[in-house]
């Protein structure tokens, strides 16, 4: 037994001896038990009026009433459980302090939203590029704020897309990156990074390839020009012969890849649009495409067949889809034995797409491979393709046509068995019979 209870006993027995002494005194027992009650209630009733004003006004350890036993007891625990709070509550201020510097010190605007997309918190930075006014815009829908139709976009339920690219509404010069992020029950959370330092840096790149490509051809024809007269003529020696045809093969060479560097920085350059071109008769393109790659295989190496749905026209600039129907059948033919078929589709696919379907029975590709095909100057085999006369850049330039008309290139490949490369466009662009 503890300190407080013994005291608390020895009280209660004081209060025992009293009644008895005064009532063994005075022969008024009744009266002396009454009296001894009504003093203890009233000392015990005392006690709590003390204890509920000080608990009333904070429970703090000054002013704690001078008590004993058992009560000094009930004073103590009080106090330690008052101290827990308090020192929870300081370290989770602390914590709320330390979490709010943070967010403060992002290098990002930050907007916390709630469940129905109203802004809870924004730090400066969300002031400076997004407009956000933290004591005005509080409470209101982000949306309503900040008003661009991409923002809808991202915030509109389904969370596939979580990042977007819009210009800054506060300084037209800005691109930023928008990124939503769910946390908590249903908030969430905006970040906005800008990138215009990088976008800056990807034009100077491109017009760094364009102008580079663009300089280096002039002085490249007239090489291959004299290379292509010394080659011609009967009077050079034979031992130099060997050496000219090479070095015009090589200057032929990168001609081509200029070539295909410019078409790609212009392609670049015009970016997706919904209905760029014109309306092209795809049925009679593409066999003029296939006439002509049967006119210059001398040796008729290949066979096609050709399977052509008439009537099927497109929206598109007529040279893209000439380049993109012979790259797929350059690449066909060159990865493709000699004798082999090469089949040609023209037809609607899935989800009313047209697709332009292009197989081979060559050497096919590796899955570890075919992701990375249309990256610029991505070949497998880098002597392979040099040999057949490739650039590796022609995947590349078929993937920008298909991304700047909103359709994609698909590709199914099994080593040695063959491949399909299948160039599908959407339904906007697409006229069958005339409509
Ligand atoms: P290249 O000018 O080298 O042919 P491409 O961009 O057209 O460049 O193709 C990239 C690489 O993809 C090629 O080097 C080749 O390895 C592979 N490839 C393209 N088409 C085929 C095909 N039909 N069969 C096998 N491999 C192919």
């Amino acid at each position: 037994m503890n300190n407080a209870w013994s005291t608390e006993i020895t009280r209660l027995l004081f209060l025992l001896v009293s009644i008895v002494v005064f009532g063994f005194v005075s022969s008024y027992w009744l009266l002396s038990i009454i009296l001894h009650f009504v003093m203890y209630i009233t000392w015990v009733m005392l006690q709590l009026g003390r204890f509920e004003r000080w608990i009333r006004n904070g429970a703090h350890s000054l002013h704690a009433p001078d008590t004993s036993g058992i009560w000094a007891l009930i004073v103590q625990h009080i106090y330690r459980t008052q101290k827990k709070n308090k020192d929870r509550k300081q370290s989770l201020s602390n914590l709320a302090k330390r979490y709010q510097a943070i967010m403060k010190a992002l290098p990002d605007a930050t907007i916390v939203l709630n469940e129905h997309l109203e802004i809870e918190w924004a730090n400066q930075i969300a002031v400076d590029v997004l407009g956000v006014d933290i004591e005005r815009d509080t409470g209101h829908r982000v949306d309503n704020i900040i008003r661009a139709l991409s923002i809808q976009e991202l915030l509109k339920g389904e969370d596939a897309k979580n990042e977007i690219e819009f210009v800054s509404p506060i300084d037209e010069h800005k691109t930023l990156i928008l990124s939503k992020v769910r946390f908590g029950e249903s908030q969430i959370l905006l970040t906005a990074r800008d990138i215009s330092q990088r976008i800056a840096l990807q034009k100077m790149r491109k017009a760094f390839i364009a102008n580079a490509s663009h300089e280096l051809r002039t002085p490249l024809t007239v090489i291959s020009g004299y290379l292509e007269m010394l080659n011609d003529d009967d009077q050079l020696p034979s031992s130099m012969k060997n050496l000219m045809s090479n070095a015009h093969l090589q200057a032929v060479r990168m001609d081509r890849i200029l070539n295909d560097l410019l078409v790609l920085s212009k392609l670049e350059e015009k970016g997706f649009s919904e209905d760029r071109g014109e309306k092209l008769d795809a049925a009679n393109l593409l066999k003029q495409v296939v006439a002509d790659f049967e006119k210059i295989s001398v040796k008729k190496s290949h066979s096609f067949e050709i399977n052509i749905e008439e009537g099927l026209d497109i929206i598109l600039i007529e040279r893209e889809f000439i380049s993109l129907c012979q790259n797929l059948l350059g690449n066909a033919i060159k990865y493709s034995a000699d004798g082999s078929m090469i089949k040609l589709c023209w037809q609607l696919g899935k989800d009313n797409h047209a697709c332009l379907r292009v197989s081979d029975s060559g050497e096919g590709i590796a899955p570890e491979h075919l992701s990375r095909l249309t990256e610029r100057f991505y070949r497998i085999n880098v002597n392979r393709s040099r040999k057949v006369g490739g650039t590796g850049l022609g995947l590349s330039i078929v993937k920008h046509i298909m991304d700047n008309c909103g359709g994609y290139l698909d590709i199914k490949s099994e080593l040695n068995v063959g491949s399909t490369f299948m160039a599908c466009f959407p339904e906007n662009r697409i006229f069958k019979n005339g409509r």
